[in-house]
């Protein structure tokens, strides 16, 4: 049974759409591969978290940096051997700018870990600003200083020099749903988690929505809700509501499963109960620890079938589909999601990804990689310099 800690303080929370469009090789994130669904496509949100009294603001995450081609070395020279395309419009700094938030508000910018399509471009953040990094981060070999100082290094130097860095303490004794937490400001509004496997100090957020109610901010947790659904307390209902198809893919089906090109893999079991796929174990998983975080995973479930929380995973393309972004709606927030009804609208979308029939589900979402508006074609040649 989950049991989260009692607080009547809050924080509101807005959800920024940080315009980054991409494919990737499904491999790299989840496992078993179908066939007509070897390449994935994502979007990515971050999160504005204010705590409603004291005013604060923080960051979680920042997506992509939209000058991708200036990422370190080690990232920018193989993104193209995984990532068939990609497209990133603005920097969340000019979002944040645009929507009537000065980046001199912004008090801290958290990491849910340090992937190039989560930490956005923290030098463009003034040094008020401080960058919180999750447990073991600082002290794991191979990161810090960051990149060019460390030839291989995936973060850049230029996060950190003229900042505060915090790696939180999450020795207290808190967890939450066995994950160790966080009480990001000291009055329960707000909790960072521990949620290892996908990389060294990886943290999902935990934000308090009313005195009840909470938005697990899933970072990447895992990439794709047919990781965590259908799942023994929450089945495939007998019919997909046709609402949530896309168009071209609605037609009447008794058994969900039955659209599905390929059922699940394993006929042992319950197809209808039992998460569409697991975690990447394959050699090009962007998971360091597979099983670890399958584990993460498993625990995560019990937030997913709790009435009181709406987990947000970075990736879930339904997130700025079918949500109010900072982008469009800047006074908009998510706080009133259950009263909304926005947990069921989102918990069947992402079949609209799978193949069915022998067809492929969604087309990419983006073609090529693109600068300014416009696809690029002599950008891989750049992003392969020295
Ligand atoms: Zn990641
Ligand atoms: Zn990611």
């Amino acid at each position: 049974m989950l049991e989260f800690p009692k607080s009547d303080r809050t924080v509101r929370v807005r959800m920024v759409d940080t315009t980054t469009l991409m494919t990737i090789k499904s491999q790299v994130l989840i496992q078993p591969v179908q066939p007509g669904h070897e390449i994935l496509n994502l979007t990515d949100v971050a999160f504005l978290v204010e705590d409603e009294v004291s005013g604060e603001k923080v960051m979680f995450d920042l997506g992509t940096r939209k000058d991708y081609w200036n990422l370190p070395a080690v990232i920018r020279q193989h993104l193209d051997e995984l990532i068939p395309s990609l497209r990133i419009d603005k920097d969340v700094t000019e979002i944040l700018s645009e929507s009537g938030v000065p980046l001199s508000d912004i008090g801290s910018v958290v990491w849910s870990h340090y992937h190039w399509d989560h930490i956005g471009n923290v030098a463009l953040f003034p040094s008020s600003t401080s960058l919180v990094v999750g447990p073991g981060f600082k002290s794991h070999p191979g990161l810090l200083p960051g990149f060019p100082d460390i030839a291989d290094s995936p973060v850049p130097t230029d996060a950190f020099s003229r900042r505060e860095v915090v790696e939180p303490d999450f020795a207290t004794g808190l967890t939450i749903g066995g994950f160790r937490a966080h009480d990001f400001f000291g009055n329960g509004s707000f909790y960072l988690l521990d949620t290892p496997g996908h990389c060294v100090g990886h943290m999902c957020g935990l934000a308090r929505t009313t005195a009840e109610t909470f938005l697990l901010l899933g970072g990447d947790i895992c990439h794709f809700s047919g990781v965590i659904r259908p799942n023994a307390d929450l089945p495939f209902p007998a019919e997909i509501p046709t609402e949530v198809l896309d168009k071209e893919l609605r037609f009447p089906s008794p058994c969900p499963c039955s659209i599905f090109t390929a059922c699940h893999p394993s006929a042992k079991v319950d197809q209808d109960k039992t998460p569409f796929y697991e975690v990447s174990g394959y050699k090009e998983s962007a998971f360091t620890d597979p099983e670890l975080s399958q584990q993460s995973v498993n625990k995560l479930l019990e937030f997913e079938n709790s009435p009181d929380v709406l987990i947000c995973i970075a990736h879930d393309s339904d997130l700025p589909r079918y949500l109010p972004t900072l982008n469009e709606f800047p006074s908009s927030d998510l706080n009133a999601w259950k009263e909304k009804g926005w947990k069921a609208k989102l918990r069947w979308g992402w079949v609209n990804e799978l193949p069915r029939g022998g067809q492929p589900g969604r087309k990419p979402l983006v073609d090529g990689y693109w600068r300014d508006g416009k696809v690029w074609d002599e950008v891989v040649a750049t992003m392969h310099r020295e």
